[in-house]
């Protein structure tokens, strides 16, 4: 059974008003779940923590961004339907309180964003968040590439491109990766992305049954070594997401119409 991906949403109206530039090369994209690509998702990232004395929970909620670079619309289609209003209302949320923070996953939304659609008071906004350590960009690459047909120049051409223009706008480099969503993951990736320098690779879709193995036996955590020739060069500490994945706990009330979320956000 697939793991179930929230998403939702409408199909893009063609044509607008707002002109957005030249949609830019994305070297795969990042999987096939249905539904997956629309619009803004909520992770909950539940790092169960011992109980504290007093018998609570901690529990830490980071925000991503999930829209799938070229899934089922065009780039410039997806930007009109809601890419674009992803990172204004997120950047406008996340000023509203201290304790809010966002990881932003796919370079290509956000570029096109910034450089057509963002007013100064955003950018400003959004350097400001980077300092704070409240935005976070990860991977970094145009797009989260899928593992399965992309080939190694198109991974590091894209990765090239998205990294280099983070360093020429922020001066920063993405720490981690977040491979949600290719369907099934291969050696090539985090042999990549440690050479890359990430400090970390986060995955999900594995092998059911060894995601079940991984559970069971307390294995989701672990140091992946994907080329035995580079050896240690290419060594990348490894987490797997366990069986939520990057979607919402389904018995936890967690939507912004709810009144429980509303009481932590
Ligand atoms: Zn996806």
């Amino acid at each position: 059974m697939e793991p179930p991906e929230p998403g939702g949403g409408t199909r893009p109206q063609r044509g607008g008003t707002r002109k957005l530039g030249r949609p830019r090369v994305a070297a795969g994209r990042a999987g096939l779940g249905r539904g997956a690509t629309m619009g803004l998702l909520l992770l909950l990232i539940c790092l169960a923590m011992p109980a504290t004395s007093s018998g609570e929970l901690r529990a830490f909620v980071v925000a991503h961004s999930h829209m799938d670079v070229g899934w089922v619309y065009t780039v410039q289609e997806s930007m009109h339907a809601y890419a674009a209003n992803v990172y204004t209302s997120v950047i406008e949320e996340l000023m509203k309180g201290k304790q809010r923070k966002f990881i932003a996953v796919e370079q290509e939304f956000f570029r096109l964003w910034w450089d057509a659609v963002a007013t100064d008071t955003h950018k400003q906004q959004v350097h400001q968040l980077l300092q704070e350590g409240r935005l976070e960009f990860v991977i970094g690459g145009q797009v989260m590439h899928d593992e399965a047909v992309t080939l190694i120049d198109d991974q590091i051409l894209q990765l090239t491109e998205g990294h280099g223009f983070l360093y020429e706008t922020f001066g920063i480099r993405p720490q981690f990766s977040w491979h949600v969503d290719p369907f099934g993951a291969s050696a090539t990736t985090p042999t990549l992305f440690a050479l890359a320098g990430f400090n970390a690779h986060l995955i999900s879709r594995i092998d059911y049954d060894l995601k079940a193995d991984m559970q069971k036996n307390k294995k989701l955590q672990f140091v992946w070594r994907g080329s035995p020739s580079l050896s240690e060069s290419q060594e990348i500490f490894t987490h797997t997401m366990d069986q939520y994945s990057y979607c919402t706990p389904s018995q936890l009330p967690f939507s912004n119409r709810s009144e429980d979320f509303k009481k932590y956000a």
